[in-house]
């Protein structure tokens, strides 16, 4: 069965791949391994309502099962922002320095008691028959008031997850995707997929 990742991130292909090869047989394929559809933008208030929206759309225009992911970093001390708006947090999309510059900043009088935070994923699945499927992987940690490391992206030179002393960022590959937020919605959709496609 051919099954679309709605993403044109290789990493985040080969990483689901790598997850889903233990658990189904499926060819996994990308955005870029199938035509061109016009992609909504990501509106939604909740990490869910934009996967699921993400999933519909690929579902919708390629006939494939489709599986899409949505994901942040939800702080504690700012009541779960900047959440849906990680990637735009400082104004500009994907800016990755200005917007772990801004939380900093916004944070500069929190002390570490209570710069705890969770990377949060959501994952979808969308079948063309309109089966769907929703999950959720949480990482939890503090937020260091200095950048760490040179891996990753986003928010991870700051990220400290519990009962680590390496950030996201000093981490290998493999031993971020053991942990990750992503990671997790990602085996445990791989778990929920293997029941229902034989
Ligand atoms: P996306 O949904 O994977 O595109 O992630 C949206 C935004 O959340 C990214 O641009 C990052 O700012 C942040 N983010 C999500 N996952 C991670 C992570 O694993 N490390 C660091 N930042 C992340």
């Amino acid at each position: 069965m051919r099954l679309l990742l709605a993403t044109r991130n290789r990493k985040k292909l080969d990483e689901l791949r790598r997850i889903l090869s233990g658990a189904v047989t499926v060819d996994l394929v990308g955005l870029d391994d199938v035509p061109p559809y016009p992609e909504a933008p990501e509106t939604a208030l909740t990490f869910a309502g934009n996967a699921v929206a993400k999933a519909r759309d690929g579902a919708k225009a390629t006939g494939l099962a489709c599986v899409a992911d949505d994901s942040g970093l939800t702080v504690d001390a700012l009541n779960g922002m900047p959440g849906v708006f990680s990637a735009r947090w400082s104004g500009r999309h994907g800016d990755d320095a200005a917007n772990m510059d801004l939380l900093l900043k916004q944070l500069g009088d929190v002390a570490p008691p209570d710069r705890k935070a969770a990377f949060v994923c959501a994952a979808a699945v969308v079948f063309p028959d309109g089966r769907e499927h929703v999950v959720n992987g949480e990482v939890r940690g503090e937020l260091l008031t200095r950048p760490r490391g040179d891996k990753g992206f986003g928010y991870d030179p700051v990220f400290l997850p519990d009962g680590f002393d390496l950030t996201t960022a000093e981490m290998a590959p493999e031993q971020k995707d053991a942990i990750s937020h992503r990671g997790k919605a990602f085996r445990t959709l791989a778990d929920w997929l293997a029941g229902q496609i034989s």
